[in-house]
């Protein structure tokens, strides 16, 4: 896992800014490339793969490299045709594998439907697993080792920490159990001593659990179905839901939980758009700096 990752001035009022904190991240990251290069002789490389022509998955990709670049990284992006077969992203997953140059490999999910995520993402060397998703990272993380941790939960921790400073000892609820989302959040929670509860779709009583905990992380993709008048006065808020709704005749985007009733009484809450969505990709640039320093028997970086 990360070192602690603190921040000075990064919450406005109860907001929990998520784009201050990762352009500051970004800065952390950014600063610790040379000392790798000097050490390596090379830069840490990210290899993104996209296939298909997804407008949604072509922008996240696109914006990864170019992120990737920007902080100094060797960005490879591999697009390959929608009609690619298994075999055909299999041969490139081992390809990159294979090369040296590249420490992170980022299959974009989702992919055509014709195509099965889990073999590409089980194939893909536990050591570049810059996404955390194989289920090798998914255990060392159950298990308390180092491994590479999926980059949306890793973002939560950091906010959380960033505005808390110990999780010991507090109540904290992730509702939703994903692979992607929910149970590695739930394991980075109890890696910090915190007593966690998951929720999920068939949960009883969901607000009764939601207003005994000290921390709320909501990972549902349902919009704003944590009701405001559940979050106990002072709790932390970490909104991980993107939902698309229609109000007042526009198109918006919002979080799981009721953010103009709970910001009242939420300690600190994360707004949609601009709480945890921008941490995520620079959370990706953490695990593949992370990545290169392992893989060239390094130390972890200090991005504090
Ligand atoms: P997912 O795989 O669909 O999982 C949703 C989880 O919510 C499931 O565990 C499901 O329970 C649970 N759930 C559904 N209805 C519920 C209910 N009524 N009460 C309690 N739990 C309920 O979604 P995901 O991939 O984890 O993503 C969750 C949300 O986060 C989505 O909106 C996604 O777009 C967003 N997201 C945002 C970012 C970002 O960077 N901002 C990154 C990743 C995801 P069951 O297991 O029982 O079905």
């Amino acid at each position: 896992m990360t070192a602690k990752i603190t921040n000075d001035n990064i919450i406005g009022g109860n907001i929990i800014d998520g784009k201050a904190f990762s352009q500051g991240l970004g800065e952390r990251i950014a600063r610790a490339i040379p000392a790798f290069t000097a050490a390596t002789g090379r830069r840490p490389g990210l290899a993104v793969v996209l296939v298909g022509s997804d407008p949604a998955s072509e922008v996240y990709v696109r914006s990864k490299g170019k992120m990737a670049r920007q902080l100094g990284m060797e960005s490879f992006e591999h697009v390959l045709p929608e009609s690619a077969s298994q075999e055909e992203l299999l041969a490139l997953v081992a390809q990159l594998n294979a090369d040296e140059s590249v420490d992170g490999i980022l299959v974009q999910l989702p992919l055509p439907g014709h195509l099965d995520s889990l073999p590409v993402i089980e194939a893909i060397d536990p050591a570049k697993d810059v996404d955390g998703l194989h289920p090798i990272s998914a255990g060392l993380l159950a298990s308390g080792l180092p491994g590479l941790v999926s980059c949306t939960p890793l973002g939560c921790l950091m906010l959380l920490e960033a505005q808390l400073g110990s999780l010991s000892g507090l109540d904290a609820i992730v509702v939703g159990r994903s692979i992607l989302v929910g149970k590695p959040m739930a394991q980075l929670l109890l890696s910090r001593n915190a007593t966690v509860t998951i929720a999920h779709s068939r949960t009883r009583d969901l607000a009764a659990k939601v207003a005994q905990a000290d921390i709320v992380v909501a990972a549902v993709g349902s919009a704003e179905m944590i009701k405001g008048d559940w979050i106990k006065p002072g709790a932390t808020v970490i909104d991980v839901g993107t939902s698309r709704i229609v109000r007042d005749g526009r198109k918006v985007l919002v979080g799981d939980v009721d953010f103009a009733v709970a910001k009242e009484r939420a300690g600190a809450i994360t707004p949609v758009p601009g709480g945890v969505g921008p941490m995520t990709i620079m959370t990706l640039m953490h695990n593949a700096l992370l990545a290169a320093h392992r893989r060239a028997g390094l130390p972890d970086p200090d991005l504090r």
